[in-house]
């Protein structure tokens, strides 16, 4: 993979790309291609044949069906080799992430072995331990979980009570304490568990065998939706760990815990491409059939209305999934070369784009909430059947939106990462933004006469970076150090950043299509609604944020910038959405 630029994580906010040096999905090659396919050929063959059995509770079905998935190496895609993997890049693996996202609760089930079961031991794991468990984990013949969730430790996970004591004999710790929610749970083989050792602040992580004496698995919860997934507490009765079963140091257990989860939320930023790409399928031919007033369904201008909105949002949403996934795997193939170790330039380059990866957890969920939310709608009554699959696509949806930190966590999480990033000095974001500042009166909308396409919509997109460096500069000076603390505000710069950053990913996507495919009407109506949607968005977002923090001649005049950097053009957004939804309903399947 090449790039001209390879930006530093929210460095965006600031600086522009060029087009061709982003990665699209138009561009897999035809071994990606493959690698998808069979997947999706997995899921056609193992997995929604058996959906009645394993929505039902059938365990032991869901387990043989991820042991099947490892014998067909779909485990170990972000395994390297030498532990029985198949050691993908990370934008294939992205790209497995979303062809397994349609795969209801086996999803669930199945990213949380590969990622946060697997991979603390692969990235964090000294080789005895990957020789031991990554290999047999990458091959289905072990079944893992991650267990950092307690009942008084959720959000603030590093608050929890399970403790680890040093046996006097030197060989073990000593583990008891109590977890809850775990994925896996009920048939998991190995748990990666985060405990604090004596009387530590810090947690540290442990892989324990569930087998061991004293490890207490609780029934599963009967849950809103995933239900074919496993969900346990699970409880640790002086349970005997082996001393060389601690992942890393001691006390470092939070950090990976954390590393993780940038991982999780990266994944999962691309799983529900997936699932969403899987509803519109199912919602499309459903509004091809249904008749009523002696009419289809989809001829109707609400239902066009919806099935658009649905595909602009997946669309726009799988660009800046893709662009991201790039920037990880050329951050670290530099740390290879650097002579890095696979693991921790893996996890490194993960952690290291935290202001993307939250924009992807909270983007993404809340967009397949919307899509399972439509999906269900345009069913009608049927939506509500517990017969049809948008129906379970619309329970399990909601759980993205809690677990990998929920989004209230992430949203505050892009905002605090990009701007302590700015701060330390990764990128100049304070300085052009007082500069922006010093001189409201000045700020215009920068347009050009005889501007082309995407000159035009790229200026607006520059105009969008320059009132988010205003409003983050702005609501900074006016609240100090309450700043973090007014999360509402914060609120609406995260949203601001959210609708900036898949705007952009978006134009350079299809700006780099056009390049290579010619121009393509409808992704230029895809493109057309999404920005002018997002001025709306930005601007709404810029006000509260503005009124919210300051008062006075000042917030008029942050306003009336805000207005001229949030101006685009009008757009016919009702045909433009009419002529993506004809383009669904003619293909009868997601197909952009
Ligand atoms: C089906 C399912 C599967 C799961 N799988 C796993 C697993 O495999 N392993 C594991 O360890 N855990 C797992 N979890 C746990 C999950 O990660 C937690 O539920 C999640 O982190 C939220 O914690 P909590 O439930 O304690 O909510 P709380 O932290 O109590 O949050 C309650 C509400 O308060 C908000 N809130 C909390 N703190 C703040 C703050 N500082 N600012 C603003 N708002 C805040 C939250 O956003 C939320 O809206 C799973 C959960 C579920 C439901």
């Amino acid at each position: 993979m090449e790039s001209t630029v390879n930006l530093k994580s929210g460095e965006f906010l600031v600086k522009d790309v060029d087009a061709n040096s982003i990665f699209i999905p138009e561009e897999f090659n035809e071994e990606q291609r493959m690698i998808a396919q069979t997947c999706r050929d997995f899921l056609e063959a193992e997995v929604y044949p058996n959906l009645e059995k394993t929505e039902k509770g059938d365990r032991v079905l869901m387990k043989s069906i991820l042991k099947k998935a490892g014998e067909l190496g779909m485990l170990g895609v972000a395994i390297p080799e030498q532990y029985n993997g198949f050691g993908q890049n990370f934008t294939t693996q992205m790209l497995v992430a979303e062809t397994t996202g349609a795969g209801y609760s086996f999803s669930v089930a199945y990213m949380c072995h590969c990622g946060i079961g697997t991979m603390p031991i692969m990235y964090y794991g000294n080789e005895n331990q990957r020789e031991k468990y990554v290999s047999r984990l990458a091959t289905g013949e072990l079944i893992g979980a991650y267990c950092l969730t307690e009942p008084g430790a959720g959000s603030d996970a590093n608050s929890g009570k399970t403790n680890a004591k040093l046996s006097e004999d030197g060989k073990h710790y000593i583990l008891n304490g109590q977890k809850m929610w775990i994925t896996n749970g009920g048939f998991s083989d190995t748990q990666v568990v985060f405990a604090k050792i004596d009387t530590d602040r810090i947690l540290s992580a442990f892989i324990v065998e569930s087998s061991w004496p004293g490890v207490v698995i609780g029934p599963d919860e009967h849950k809103m939706g995933i239900k074919g997934s496993s969900t346990t507490q699970i409880y640790y009765n002086d349970v005997k760990v082996p001393v060389e079963n601690m992942i890393g140091a001691r006390g470092e257990g939070f950090r990976i815990a954390l590393s993780i989860l940038h991982m999780g939320r990266m994944k999962l930023g691309a799983n529900v491409i997936g699932a969403a790409k899987q509803t519109i399928s199912d919602t499309v031919k459903y509004s091809n059939e249904r008749k009523q007033f002696n009419s289809l369904i989809s001829t109707f201008g609400s239902i066009k209305h919806k099935l658009a909105q649905m595909v602009i949002k997946a669309f726009a949403h799988e660009s800046a999934i893709y662009r991201v996934s790039q920037d990880v795997d050329i951050l670290l193939d530099k740390y290879k070369t650097e002579g890095c170790d696979y693991g921790k330039a893996a996890i490194d380059a993960i952690s290291h784009y935290a202001v993307e990866d939250a924009i992807l957890k909270v983007y993404g969920s809340e967009m397949l909430d919307y899509v399972v939310d439509e999906g269900v709608q345009v069913h009608g009554g049927m939506g509500y059947s517990a017969e049809m699959n948008v129906d379970k696509g619309y329970r399990d949806s909601r759980i993205n939106r809690i677990f990998e930190g929920t989004n209230e966590i992430n949203r505050l999480l892009v905002v605090e990462s990009a701007t302590k990033r700015a701060l330390k000095g990764e990128y100049d974001l304070f300085g052009p933004a007082e500069a922006l500042y010093n001189n409201l009166d000045a700020i215009n909308d920068s347009a050009k006469a005889g501007e082309n396409y995407f000159e035009q919509k790229l200026r607006y997109i520059k105009n969008y970076k320059k009132a988010v460096m205003l409003a983050i500069y702005s609501a900074n000076k006016a609240l100090g150090k309450k700043f973090m603390n007014e999360q509402e505000v914060v609120n609406n710069l995260s949203n601001m950043i959210m609708d900036l950053y898949i705007a952009e990913s978006l134009a350079l996507r299809i700006q780099k299509l056009e390049g290579l495919k010619g121009v393509n009407s409808v992704n230029r109506d895809i493109l057309d609604v999404f920005i002018y949607d997002a001025a709306s968005n930005i601007r709404k977002n810029a006000k509260d944020a503005i009124y919210s923090s300051i008062e006075g001649e000042e917030a008029e005049k942050l306003n009336k910038a805000m207005k001229t950097l949030t101006h685009v053009a009008g757009v016919n957004v009702k045909d433009a959405r009419r002529r993506i939804a004809d383009k669904l309903i003619a293909d009868n399947v997601y197909k952009f």
